[in-house]
């Protein structure tokens, strides 16, 4: 596994990340700070599992 891979999250697809890890730049214009990445994918999860946790509710 390539860790200067990242995925855009905006288009979904690869973004790089720079050497130094600084920023992360993708193809479609997205750019941000590799920490300003991080938690903007970890948003992407958090509401991703909250979105899980409330449809499956009925089910339990
Ligand atoms: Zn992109």
């Amino acid at each position: 596994m390539n860790m200067l891979e990242a995925k855009c999250p905006i288009c979904n697809k690869r973004a790089r990340v720079l050497d130094d890890m600084s920023r992360v730049v993708c193809d479609c214009g997205y750019e941000d700070e590799y920490d300003a990445y991080l938690e903007k994918m970890k948003d992407r999860i958090y509401s991703m599992v909250e979105e899980f946790m409330l449809n499956g509710q009925d089910k339990i």
